[in-house]
This record gives structure tokens, sequence and C-alpha cells, in this order.
């Protein structure tokens, strides 16, 4: 009876794409969750959309998955808030220009449309941001979405395709084409996916995951206040930085006229609650973008944790220790966009399908060979 193709454990945006992709391809799957629908990093997250440039590996996959979220877009219900206004990385200085101008080029080269903002342009478009700014650049199909409602969309294409799902239940073991719950209960699949976000290595003992904490806050509605996703350059220092506790500037505009401010990114800290020092730092850091956003009201602020990975990768494929469980964490910051892309490159491999990009540098069993190397 409890007999299953596909056991994925975790109905996150991941756990509840891979389902859905599963199901589209005739699979019977089960999907179980300690708690609800989207309540783990999903819940937390921030739903940009983004294109990124950080590797060709992580290039490729944001693309895809970027491109398949933009397919769907017709079928996505009003409340997923799927909107395609655009990313603007913001330069302060002549060195940041030249940041602009190299990853102007890598998307030119990568037939990814992007347009150079100078400070005029860039008043023009964002006039809530600080005067003196050097300029920009706009990335017009980047979007935003809100997470919790796109991994209940997912959720519940994948029951119409037939997926069971057993939410509240808290899986305590998986391996050898068998998932066992805490009550005792067990299910039998030819592939088990852990799917469990930043808990994956308490399922898949060894994994090389590292919780990696955010903050955001949102804001009372100031609609029109920011137009577009805004990003500092030197986001990127702060998601490489692999030890200090980091802040950048990055800003959403909700369709409710809200506004989304981060981000903050924590190794170590292995507690939920808000940490006043991290989060003063991170609307310090907003207000020397947009001096304007120290007067409004906040409604809410939360916590949230990423899967980080050693290499900035996720783990998508079968774990070489047992063939029967295959990995599907380890999106960082980037598994709202890459959800889609990672469902078609586990399915694909699970069913011995081409895939559409190469998926080799997402193998689990890349961590094994660079261990090798070292
Ligand atoms: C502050 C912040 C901002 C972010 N902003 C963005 C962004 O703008 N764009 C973007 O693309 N990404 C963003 N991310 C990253 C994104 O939120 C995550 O990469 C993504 O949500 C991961 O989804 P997931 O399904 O892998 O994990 P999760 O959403 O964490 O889901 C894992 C699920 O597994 C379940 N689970 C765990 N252990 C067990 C168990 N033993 N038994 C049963 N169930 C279990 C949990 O209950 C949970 O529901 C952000 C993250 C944070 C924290």
């Amino acid at each position: 009876m409890n007999s299953y193709d596909v056991a994925i454990v975790g109905a996150g945006i991941v756990g509840a794409a891979c389902a859905y992709e599963c199901a589209r391809r005739g699979m019977r799957v089960v999907l179980v969750d300690r708690e609800m629908v989207g309540s783990g990093a999903t819940a937390a997250g921030m739903g940009h959309i983004v294109v990124m440039d950080d590797s060709e590996a992580q290039f490729a996959l944001t693309r895809y998955s970027q491109r398949l979220w933009q397919q769907m877009r017709s079928e996505l219900p009003d409340d997923v808030e799927y909107e395609e206004c655009g990313t603007i990385w913001i330069a302060t200085d002549d060195e940041e220009m030249q940041e602009v101008e190299r990853k102007r080029g890598y998307y030119a080269a990568h037939r990814v449309a992007t347009q150079i903002l100078g400070s005029g342009a860039l008043r023009e478009l964002e006039p809530n941001l600080r005067a003196g700014m050097r300029g920009g650049l706009l990335v017009p199909e980047d979007g935003v979405l809100y997470p919790p409602c796109a991994a209940r969309f997912l959720m519940e294409r994948a029951q119409e395709g037939g997926v069971e799902t057993r939410l509240g239940c808290n899986v305590v073991a998986m391996g050898g084409e068998r998932v066992l719950l805490d009550d005792g209960l067990e299910m039998h699949a030819k592939f088990l996916v852990n799917a469990s976000g930043a808990s994956a290595p308490a399922l898949t003992p060894g994994l090389d995951i590292k919780q990696r904490k955010g903050h955001l806050v949102i804001t009372d509605r100031y609609p029109q206040f920011v137009r577009h996703q805004l990003v500092e350059l030197g986001y990127l220092k702060s998601a490489h930085s692999m030890t200090s506790d980091s802040v950048a500037f990055n800003v959403q505009p909700r369709r409710t006229g809200q506004i989304l401010i981060g981000s903050s990114r924590q190794y170590g800290a292995e507690h939920k609650e808000v940490d006043h020092e991290i989060l003063a730092r991170m609307l310090q850091r907003a207000q020397e973008y947009m001096p304007g956003l120290g007067a409004m009201s906040a409604v809410r602020t939360w916590t949230g944790f990423r899967a980080a990975t050693p290499d900035k990768l996720p783990l998508i494929g079968p774990l070489p220790s047992d063939k029967s469980v295959w990995l599907a964490t380890g999106h960082e910051g980037l598994g709202i966009t890459t959800s889609l892309a990672t469902a078609h490159l586990l399915v694909d491999q699970m069913t011995g399908a081409p895939t559409e990009i190469p998926n080799e540098p997402y193998l689990p069993s890349r961590v094994g060979k660079e261990h090798a190397h070292a």
C-alpha cells in the first residue's frame, strides 16, 4: 500500500516543483512534510527571480529556470503575484560602474537583455534612491513572485496529477528505497528525494550543507516608492563571504505597495530569533541607498535559513553512496528562482531523458571528487 515510484521529503518550493514534474511524467508520488506546504525557507524568501553570473553553472541554472517561470506565467494564479519588474544593480562609484560594464558584457554574450543606466536615467527610474548614485544595470526580464503561493500552486498542480501528500509527518530516516516516519510508518519507493532544504544533512548525514540565516523586513504600503528590485553591486561580495556576517542593500516592490527590505547573511546562527544588531546594520545599509525608508513603518520582521553548499551550487541528482537517494537541496539564496529547473533536471536524470542544460555541475558526486583531488 505504501509503495510509490518516488517519495519526496520536503514540501518547500523545491519539493513541490519536483512533485509536480514527477506527476507530469506519470510517476506515482508521495510527498511528506513535517509541517505545511512552503513553511520552511520558502515562506521566508524574497521571491526575486533573478539571473546570476557568479559562475557559468549558476548562470545556466538561473537562466533556464527563469525561462521556465516565464513559460508558466499565463497559468500562475493572481496570488502568486508574478511581475517582471526587472532588477537594477546599483553602482555607487566608478569602480562599481566598471562592474556594471563587465556584467553587461557577460549578459550580452549570453543573450540576456540589459540596459546601462547613467546617474540621470537611474534617478528617473527610481527617484527615491539617494542622489549622487553613479548608475546601474537594468535587467528587465528579472522578476518577483510571492513564494508561499507559488509553492502552493505547484503543490495543487501536483495533487491534480495524483501526488499524495502527507503533511505534519516527521521523517526520521531515508535510504535503501525506504522512508521512515517517527510514528513507525514506512514508505517504499525506487527514488527517494531529499528536498528538506537546510535540514537535509539530518536525513543524509555527511552532506556539507550549512544553514545561512537571513533577515527580511516588510513595510506598510507605499505604492510606487520602489519600482524595480534594487540590489547593490556589493551584494555579490556579501553573498560570497564564507565567514563573516554580512548585509547588503536589496529591496523589492510588492504588488500591495509594500516594500520588502533585505538582506543579511549569517553562518553559525542557529536560532530563528531576530538578531537586532544585524537587523540594525541591514536597515542602516538600506537607508544609505534610500534615505526615505527610514521614515516608513515596518509591519513585520522575520528570519529564514538558506541551505548553503561550499561551491554555491545546489545538489541535484543521485547520492553516490545510495543510489535510491536523490538530492534536491543546497539552493542557498536562489531556490525560488531555480526550483523549476531543479525539478526538470532531477526528473530528466531519473527517467534517462536528455537534460536541457549540462547536469554535471550540480551532481552530488562532484563533492566527493573535489575531496579526492584536494
Ligand atoms: C531571507 C531569505 C531571502 C531569500 N530570497 C530569495 C530570493 O529572492 N530568490 C530566490 O530565488 N531565493 C531566495 N531565498 C532562498 C529560497 O527561499 C530557498 O532557497 C528556497 O525556499 C529553498 O526551498 P526548499 O524547498 O529547498 O526548502 P524549504 O522551503 O526550507 O523546504 C524544506 C521543507 O522540508 C521540510 N522538512 C525538513 N526536514 C523534514 C523532516 N525530517 N521530515 C519532514 N519534512 C521535513 C520542512 O518542513 C520544509 O517545509 C531566500 C532565502 C532567505 C532565507
